[in-house]
């Protein structure tokens, strides 16, 4: 059996069952593609790996919050982290039960924390005393009692990348444990709150289990001290942050490829040093993966527009930008790209710059990359695009956003169509200063008149 859901067959790149070349003459390009085998796959491992543990595992929308995959986790049992009100109505919307989901990030308004409240959900992770206040002040005028973690920041160095590490004491993340302790012993009752558990989350794309161990170990020292204080504690949050392989040699004829093998493994290293040290702990568990249940389940399929050399230097421009896939500009990020015809066997690798058609220079997706021969006009796809990728697209350049496809074996769905140019113009008003302009220029010209004429 293959191991890996991206793969060729018969010298054509496909996803699960489905040739991603069919999809393109379907939706056009660029588009989004994900494998729902992928997510399944990924979601049962991690549970499988956590088994016994009384743990909840809540998947973190933020990485890739399209419906059908948060209806395709919720379906297999998972709960959502979400970190707005929006994410929380995707989350129930998609049919994640209230109950198995957790509000996360720093910046929580009064009305999304009214709407958690409203909706009954299992945990507001608090990131500030002032938020604590002010969801104090929500639940008590509600007259409900709001189930509380705390964000604990652990100062661990999770040695990520610093646009995505959170654990450190420099970051706006979590509040100092000491701080924490201190406030939570002084102030035993809250009105509108109930401190059920303590939750830490170091960043994210960790390949590493020391910093989690270190952070653990930190928390668990925390809960324990706080517990013996007479604190009702009864829950851990151990938050998201698994990292996935973005750099997996050439796709092959079924079964190439290792990144979900090494997703597989790095979660079982993951899984066994928790259990190490929760062993005998009287709690239950929160986990909030995101990237690793999505990055290598999704492809971005884009076509060659046009080859250029410059001096030396030669030019791959794409239909894909980075309105579509911001991460190579925001983080340097790394994604393979791969065609979608098998490379003949032995082709010779050229190295070329791979570019979108956006107005900036660092609409770059890849510098010096070695390729084999593309011709304009051929089809190629970025892998491990199902995270942190079609969630931050834009429209900048005025680009509609790209299509959603969710393929399952041998079937496939458009999960959200291309934005259309109407739907697109459409969102904005003209203000009626201008409006009144455009209503006397169109009265003028029925009367043959002209405005303005100089
Ligand atoms: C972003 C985030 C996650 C998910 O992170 P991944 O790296 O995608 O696993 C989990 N919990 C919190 C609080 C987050 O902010």
């Amino acid at each position: 059996m293959s191991n890996r859901y991206f793969s060729y067959r018969n010298g054509r790149l496909h996803a699960s069952g489905v040739a991603l070349e069919r999809l393109a003459a379907e939706v056009g390009t660029p588009f989004y593609c994900y494998s729902a085998d992928a997510l399944e796959h990924g979601y049962r491992h991690f549970a499988a790996a956590l088994k016994g543990l009384p743990a909840t595992i809540c998947y973190a929308l933020k990485a890739n919050s399209n419906q059908a995959v948060i209806a395709t986790f919720a379906a297999l049992g998972a709960g959502a982290d979400v970190v707005s009100e929006g994410e929380l109505r995707r989350a129930l919307a998609a049919g994640v039960p209230a109950q198995k989901i957790v509000f996360a990030g720093v910046g929580k308004t009064a009305k999304e924390l009214a709407a958690g409240l409203d909706a009954g959900i299992m945990q507001f992770n608090i990131e500030s005393l002032s938020e604590l206040k002010l969801l104090s002040e929500v639940a008590a005028a509600r007259g409900v009692i709001a189930p509380v973690a705390l964000r604990v920041n652990p100062d661990v160095d999770a040695g990520t990348h610093a646009k995505i590490t959170t654990g450190r004491a420099d970051t706006k993340f979590g509040i100092d444990a000491g701080e924490a302790r201190a406030f939570l012993l002084a102030n035993r009752d809250i009105p509108g709150i109930r401190i059920e558990g303590l939750a830490v989350h170091i960043g994210s794309q960790l390949t590493d289990i020391a910093p989690y161990r270190l952070a653990f170990e930190r928390l668990i020292a925390l809960y324990k001290d706080l517990r013996a204080a007479g604190l009702p504690l009864k829950r851990l949050d151990f938050g998201g942050g698994i990292g996935i392989s973005y750099q997996h040699g050439p796709l092959t004829e079924e079964g190439g490829g290792e990144e979900i093998d090494t997703a597989d493994a790095r979660v079982d290293a993951y899984a066994g040093m928790v259990r190490e040290l929760v062993e005998g702990l009287d709690a239950e568990f929160v986990f909030e993966p995101g990237r690793l249940l999505v990055g290598n389940a999704g492809m971005l399929v884009t076509r060659v527009l046009y080859l250029k050399d410059n001096g030396p230097r030669r030019f791959v421009i794409i239909d894909a930008a980075m309105n579509d896939l911001i991460r190579p500009s925001l983080y340097d990020a790394w994604h393979e790209i791969v065609p979608l015809k098998a490379p003949t066997p032995g082709a010779e690798l050229r190295p070329v710059d791979v570019v979108g058609p956006v107005c900036e220079s660092t609409d770059t997706f890849a510098k010096q990359r070695p390729l084999p021969p593309v011709a304009e006009g051929d089809l190629l796809a970025f892998s491990t695009a199902g995270a942190y990728a079609f969630v931050m697209a834009s429209t900048y350049n005025s680009r509609p956003l790209a299509p959603e496809i969710l393929v399952r074996g041998d079937r496939y769905a458009i999960v959200r169509p291309r934005m259309d140019y109407d739907t697109m113009i459409g969102q904005d008003r003209l203000p009626d200063w201008l409006e009144d302009a455009a209503r006397q220029d169109r009265d003028a010209e029925k009367t043959g008149e002209t405005r303005g004429a100089a």
